[in-house]
């Protein structure tokens, strides 16, 4: 079994403090050599600035592929495209495009006046407008706003055959959800590449809360396994053998690649990348 490809999701650092976090962050996790590695937009195009910045240093600085993030949400077609034109001109081709979230209080997305009314249409106009590299979400636990499974697959199908060359997906907590949902894109003739995205859990309430806001259902074991770890001050060995664990199972399933969510802290990625097998390349010149 090879170890599998991997790519690396960071947020744009807002302080000076952050900025030397991320940077320690890239230097931790680039000698993994990353497929790419992708920088998120805030909710409501809030770090529009910053992500364009983070980007365009992380390209110039870390010899990596850099993947910008951009949503749909509160700008115009005009707009938006700009920014995409922005991080082109920079030398940045690989766009994570999505419609964004509802903002605070609201509880449906509702399109600019002048703006992208949803995210198929944002992916064609990137591919229209530039030689852009496209992935989009998925959500193998079912997208919030989504009617059903199958409406949620279809829209996935709509976004793909909109462009889009690859999906990443949500997290999840179980190998089983992965391998279900991949079964089912399969299904609905979906060929694009799916790549399950990987939340090693720093912070159990933290990650708690977020899998709540975002629809993903918690499994009852794996809430009384943490329950018991916070108790025995072993959270991080927990979450990185869980992690590991799972991302061995999807491996063994036959993925190839998998999407690290890091929130800019690489320890528990690092570990379990190398659980994986994944590990940096010795320089010759280091070895003689
Ligand atoms: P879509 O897939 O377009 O829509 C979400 C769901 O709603 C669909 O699955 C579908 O079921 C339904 N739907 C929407 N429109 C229609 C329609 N016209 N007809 C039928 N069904 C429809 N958010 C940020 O703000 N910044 C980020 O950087 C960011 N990065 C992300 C990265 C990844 C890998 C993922 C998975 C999510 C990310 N998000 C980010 C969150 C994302 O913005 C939210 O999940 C948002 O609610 C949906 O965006 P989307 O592009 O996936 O939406």
């Amino acid at each position: 079994m090879s170890a599998p490809a991997v790519s690396f999701e960071f947020f744009p650092p807002r302080d000076l403090e952050a900025s030397f976090r991320l940077w320690d962050t890239v230097q931790v996790l680039a000698p993994l050599e990353p497929r790419f590695v992708s920088v998120t937009y805030g909710a409501g195009g809030t770090t529009r600035e910053l992500t364009r910045d983070a980007v365009a240093t992380l390209h110039k600085s870390s010899g990596l592929k850099v993947a910008a993030h951009l949503t749909c949400v509160d700008a115009s077609r005009e707009e938006t495209l700009g920014i995409a034109q922005d991080f082109a001109k920079a030398g940045v081709s690989d766009i994570v495009a999505l419609r964004g979230d509802p903002p605070k209080g609201a509880d449906r997305f509702v399109p600019h006046a002048e703006g992208f009314a949803d995210s198929c249409e944002l992916i064609s106009a990137l591919k229209q407008s530039g030689d852009f590299t496209v992935r989009v979400g998925a959500y193998p636990d079912k997208h919030p706003e989504a009617a059903d499974e199958q409406a949620d697959i279809d829209w996935l199908k709509r976004k793909l055959d909109a462009g889009a060359d690859e999906a990443l997906t949500q997290f999840f907590f179980e190998a089983e959800t992965f391998l279900r949902f991949r079964d089912r894109c399969a299904a609905a003739g979906i060929t694009a590449p799916i790549v399950p995205g990987i939340l090693p859990i720093e912070n159990w309430k933290g990650v708690r809360n977020f899998a709540k806001r975002c629809g993903t259902p918690v499994p009852a074991w794996l809430e009384d396994a943490f329950d018991k770890a916070i108790r025995d001050e072993r959270e991080d060995l927990l979450a990185t053998a869980l992690c590991a664990e799972m991302c061995d199972t999807l491996v063994g399933e036959g993925v190839d690649a998998l999407h690290f969510y890091t929130l800019n802290r690489p320890e528990l990625t690092r570990d379990v990348c190398f659980a994986l097998g994944v590990t940096p390349k010795a320089r010759l010149e280091n070895v003689a």
